[in-house]
């Protein structure tokens, strides 16, 4: 989701053997929740990270359900510093309990965070973590995003947590550079369709995050996209694939042995 727009996102399913019937129509209703594909898989490899507690601070913690405030006190403050010299805050709201329940939290983003294309990860400034059940947003200028504790437990049981990862972290990375430029509205017009529902209702602001998982995928591990969804991404999107070629395509940071220091916290 972008915070541009709070449109929720319908999770009305799509039936893949409609698929076939119009050409130009969107394969799902949306990338992450309305089917079942995974993507990005939480045993695939991560660039390693180190969590460390950098103490209870006072941040802008936006998307507090219950306050208007903005800023927040007593802020349980992580950082994780990647292997390949990437860093990403995460600012976990006292609200959720402990100390100890704010590591537990911050610590599910580590593995995540380090799956994501370096180009992204190293473009992003933080994540907030707030405590409730809501849906995860973005902020493209600001490079962070928010979740919510219980929502991201619901997301790791479908399954579906590294996907709402990546989907908010093109936001928060690439939205600011892409979403509106010359080269994606030149390839969103040359493709004259939309992936997912949610992308064609949204083009300015969802469009860009809601290919590129698919792009991402398919570049990377093809296998994972059913042939219909192969065949429907080579037929809805060939412009964007090629944007997505150069952004994807860049070469990933060699860590393979190095090791985390050893007083992480985690992983
Ligand atoms: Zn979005």
């Amino acid at each position: 989701m972008s915070r541009r727009v709070a449109a929720a996102g319908a999770l009305a399913s799509c039936l893949l053997a409609g698929m076939a019937m119009a050409a130009a129509e969107p394969l799902f209703e949306n990338s992450v929740v309305s089917n079942n594909i995974d993507f990005i898989i939480a045993s695939d490899p991560a660039v390693p990270g180190c969590l460390r507690d950098l103490g209870q601070t006072t941040q802008e913690m936006a998307g507090a359900l219950d306050t208007d405030e903005l800023m927040a006190s007593d802020v349980y403050t992580f950082e994780v510093a990647f292997a390949d010299q990437s860093q990403v805050g995460l600012w976990v709201h006292p609200s959720v309990g402990t100390r100890e329940d704010a590591e537990e939290l911050a610590a599910l983003l580590v593995g995540p965070l380090g799956r994501l294309p370096a180009v992204m990860r190293q473009r992003l400034s933080h994540v907030v973590v707030h405590s409730g059940d809501h849906t995860a947003f973005a902020e493209h200028l600001g490079h962070f995003f928010a979740v919510y504790a219980d929502n991201l437990q619901k997301r790791i049981a479908t399954h579906d947590l590294e996907e709402t990862v990546f989907h908010e972290s093109v936001h928060a990375t690439l939205d600011a550079q892409w979403a509106e430029s010359a080269e994606w509205r030149q390839a969103q017009a040359a493709d004259g369709a939309f992936i997912t529902a949610y992308a064609a209702e949204v083009p300015v602001g969802e469009d860009l995050a809601e290919s590129a998982l698919f792009a991402f995928t398919y570049l990377r591990h093809p296998e994972r996209l059913p042939p219909e969804v192969v065949r429907g991404v080579e037929r809805i999107m060939p412009a964007r694939l090629s944007f997505f070629e150069t952004i994807f395509g860049a070469p990933e940071p060699n860590v393979t042995g190095v090791e985390p220091p050893e007083d992480c916290l985690a992983p």
